[in-house]
C-alpha cells in the first residue's frame, strides 16, 4: 500500500483538515541479515493528523512497535522516512535523535518508568528540568487537573496505585506540550477501571488541548478512545477505521486474521 493516511473522505472532518504530525513514507524495517532477515515493516506509508489520537493495531508480530519505535526516533528505519512535523528524522544522528525525543515528543509506556525516589509532581515536572525548560504554571495545573493527580502530588510513586502510576507517566508526557505522544500498550499492566481512566484523559488531552497521540494497542476498547485506528498485518498498513467502536474494530481485526 503507498498511499498516505493524512485524509480519507467519510472520515472527521476535523482530523482530516489537519496536517500531519507525523509522516511515515515508504518506510521499511529488516532485522539481521541473510537467511536470519525479519522483514518488520515492508514500506509502511502512514499520516498522523495534528490534535487526532490515533490507534495502531494488528496482530502479534504485525510490525506495531517497530513502527511506533521507528516514528519517534527510537529506532532507525532500513529504507524509507520518516518526518516529524518540519524534522526529517531518518539520516539524524544520535545526538539529534536524544534532543529530538527530548523536545519534542513524549512517551507513555507498559512499565510507568518513574523514579521511586521522587513524588509525583518532581516525576511530571523531571522532562522539563532536564531540558532546562520553565514550568509554565497553568499549564501544569491544567494538565493535573485533567488527569485527576491535584491531591496526589506529593506522593511517591510507591503510594500510588498502578492506575494513579499511569497518569503520573501521561501528566509528564503532556507538560512539556510535545508534537507527539507515542503510547505503546498503555494500559497493558492496568485494570480495566483504572485503564478506563487513562484511557479518558487521553481522550480527554486531545479533546481539551488539541494534543497528538498515535498509539499501540491490542485491546479494541483501547482503540475504540482514539479518533482513528490503522491497522497493520505482515508489517504493512492494510487498512484503517475513523470513529471507531470495539465492535467494528474486533470485526476489522476478525477480518485481517491472526
Ligand atoms: P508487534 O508490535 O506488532 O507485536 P513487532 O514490531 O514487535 O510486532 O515485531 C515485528 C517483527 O519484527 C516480529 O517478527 C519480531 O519478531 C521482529 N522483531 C522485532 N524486534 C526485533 C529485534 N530487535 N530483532 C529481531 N527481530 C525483531
Amino acid at each position: 500500500m503507498t498511499s498516505t493516511f493524512t485524509s480519507q473522505p467519510g472520515g472527521d472532518p476535523a482530523t482530516a483538515a489537519a496536517p500531519p504530525a507525523v509522516v511515515a513514507t515508504e518506510v521499511s524495517k529488516v532485522y539481521g541479515a541473510g537467511d536470519a532477515a525479519v522483514h518488520a515493516l515492508r514500506g509502511v506509508s502512514v499520516g498522523f493528523a495534528k490534535g487526532a489520537y490515533t490507534a495502531i493495531m494488528g496482530p502479534s508480530g504485525s510490525g506495531k512497535s517497530t513502527l511506533m519505535h521507528c516514528l519517534a526516533g527510537l529506532d532507525t528505519v532500513t529504507g524509507g522516512q520518516v518526518r516529524l512535523g518540519d524534522a526529517e528524522i531518518t539520516g539524524m544522528n544520535d545526538k539529534q535523535l536524544t534532543l529530538l525525543r527530548r523536545e519534542r515528543v513524549g512517551f507513555v509506556f507498559q512499565a510507568f518508568n518513574l523514579l521511586p525516589t521522587l513524588t509525583a509532581e518532581q516525576n511530571i515536572l523531571l522532562p522539563l528540568q532536564l531540558a532546562g525548560r520553565k514550568v509554565h504554571q497553568e499549564w501544569f495545573d491544567q494538565v493535573v487537573d485533567v488527569v485527576g493527580l491535584r491531591d496526589r502530588l506529593g506522593h511517591r510513586p510507591s503510594e500510588l496505585s498502578g492506575g494513579q502510576q499511569q497518569r503520573v507517566a501521561c501528566a509528564r508526557a503532556l507538560v512539556s506540550q510535545p508534537e507527539v505522544i507515542f503510547a505503546d500498550e498503555p494500559t497493558g499492566n492496568l485494570d480495566s477501571q483504572s485503564g478506563a481512566e487513562v484511557l479518558s484523559f487521553l481522550r480527554s488531552s486531545v479533546r481539551e488541548m488539541g494534543q497528538t497521540i498515535v498509539m499501540v494497542t491490542h485491546d479494541p476498547v483501547a482503540a475504540s478512545y482514539a479518533d482513528r485506528v490503522v491497522f497493520l498485518r505482515d508489517g504493512r498498513v492494510v487498512t484503517e477505521l475513523f470513529r471507531p467502536t470495539p465492535d467494528t474494530v474486533l470485526d476489522r481485526l476478525k477480518n485481517l486474521g491472526g
